[in-house]
């Protein structure tokens, strides 16, 4: 080092300095032993490169403490955010769970006095029934909610017909919206050929179910139309109402779960403030977006888009699509095993197929309906309920088809969840029933499979 001129040192302080300007604060210069002037500045360079890096340390975990705090403030927010939103639920759901329930209790324990009249019986069991009906609405709602949010929903495409989503949905709901002195008209601009698409059928069905079930909701005169045209590579639907609209700063609010735009306790309207939180998900799982104009008292319009893709063959052609349009030709001499571990729930299938059926049979669990299934190679219809103790359904219907492949199955569960179908089906089910089964869509299901 001694050897090394003035000049030469100068150029080292010169690189040093250089270097710390880039952001290495790692040189430091060596101190000889001359004990010169410039020893002293090679001293107070170092000095200055320490202080320099001990700031930007400061620096640094300045910035960080500030991006841990912008977290802490983001998860604070999410924090109260979720508080309000859970506060939002316990009140909404405390009154929408204990109303129908009122319904229920209250009417069914009115039916149980002597000598009512018949017609009176009848609505009392009208109103027990609507409270059911609303009850269960609720119940789905929330079960769609939570399938979204753990991420257990997806996407099942299959060849769909939008023109006919459309005309059914107008005549459902046509009836509705003339008792109330209103017009329902629908408006689809695609022809037969591009009403094909490849898409979820039945998440579009529910969308379009829950934008037109709101527009008759929330309206009390005038037209409701609806509808859906070609838009660049998307199909764009409209549902256009005249009713009570929406204030303008209520309209991004109410795609969020639980926020309705009636102020909650003074609100005349039914409802829980998921309808349109599920319908937001369903689009944008689907790839599409939704959004609403609207103006108090005169009306509202939502829109939805869906990427456009018409039908492209018949892969996806899956039996129960087949036999969607198939149609009740049962018999009245069916022989039938119901393995079902409740109580209530099989007797009411024994009401349903009474009139149907020349053989009933009823078991408790997995283990009864193969033995029953191995003694009697006669039935013709197995119901079979999937959870069940001893042996499920679902090992029970594998064990089943390990001797019996005719048999028509059809498993009946009260899950509803993502998968259950098609794992139903992947066993050896010929169909699925998701409990509640009402009306006459247990006869319609056995209809699609039983022709004699
Ligand atoms: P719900 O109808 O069960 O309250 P939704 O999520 O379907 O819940 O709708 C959220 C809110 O948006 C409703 O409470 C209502 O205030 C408002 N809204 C939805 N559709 C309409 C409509 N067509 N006209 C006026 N208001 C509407």
């Amino acid at each position: 080092m001694n050897s090394i001129s003035g000049s030469e040192r100068i150029t080292q302080f010169i690189e040093a300095i250089m270097l710390v300007a880039k952001g290495d604060y790692s040189v430091q210069l060596e101190i000889t032993e001359k004990n010169d002037m410039l020893d002293a500045l090679a001293m107070g360079i170092n000095i200055m490169i320490d202080e320099i890096r001990h700031s930007v340390e400061i620096e640094l975990q300045y910035e960080r403490y500030k991006e841990i705090n912008a977290e802490l403030e983001k998860a604070k927010v999410k924090a109260e955010e979720s508080d309000r939103f859970k506060s939002a639920f316990l009140a909404n759901m405390s009154h929408e769970i204990r109303t129908p329930m009122n319904g229920i209790l209250g009417f069914a324990s009115l039916l149980k006095k002597q000598g009512l009249p018949y017609d009176q019986q009848l609505k009392y069991l009208s109103i027990i029934e609507k409270s059911g009906e609303r009850m269960l609405n609720i119940i789905n709602d929330l079960i769609e909610i939570s399938k979204i949010e753990s991420g257990q929903m997806s996407i099942t495409r299959s060849r769909t017909n939008i023109n006919e989503q459309i005309e059914f949905i107008h005549a459902f709901f046509r009836p509705e919206v003339e008792k109330k002195g209103m017009r329902i008209f629908y408006n689809s601009g695609l022809s037969e050929k591009d009403a094909f698409v490849e898409t979820d059928r039945e998440k579009v069905y529910a969308i379009l179910i829950n934008l037109v079930k709101n527009a008759v909701k929330y309206s009390h005169k005038g037209t409701i139309e609806f509808g859906c045209q070609k838009s660049g590579e998307f199909l764009e639907f409209f549902v256009k109402d005249t009713g009570i609209g929406i204030s303008r700063d209520k309209l991004n609010d109410i795609f969020e779960r639980f926020v309705q735009a009636e102020d909650y306790l003074r609100s005349k309207y039914e409802g829980a403030g998921l309808g349109l939180a599920i319908t937001k998900a369903y689009v944008e799982m689907l790839g599409g977006k939704i959004w609403v104009e609207s103006e108090p008292d005169k009306g509202s319009q939502f829109h939805f888009t869906i990427p456009y893709k018409p039908f492209s063959g018949l892969k996806n052609f899956s039996p129960a699509m087949i036999s969607e349009s198939s149609v009740d030709g049962i018999p009245n001499n069916l022989k039938v095993l119901i393995a079902e571990d409740d109580r209530e729930a099989a007797m009411l299938l024994r009401l349903m197929l009474e009139r149907r059926s020349k053989k009933l049979m009823h078991v408790v669990n997995g283990t009864e309906a193969v033995e029953a299934c191995r003694n009697h190679p006669d039935f013709d219809v197995v119901l079979m309920d999937i959870k069940m103790s001893e042996m499920d359904g679902y090992e029970a219907v594998r064990q089943i088809r390990e001797f019996n492949q005719s048999v028509i199955i059809i498993a009946q569960t009260a899950f509803a969840m993502a998968g259950e179908r098609e794992r139903a089906l992947e066993v050896g089910c010929n169909d699925y029933l998701a409990k509640p089964i009402v009306g006459d869509e247990l006869i319609k299901v056995i209809g699609r499979h039983i022709r004699f």
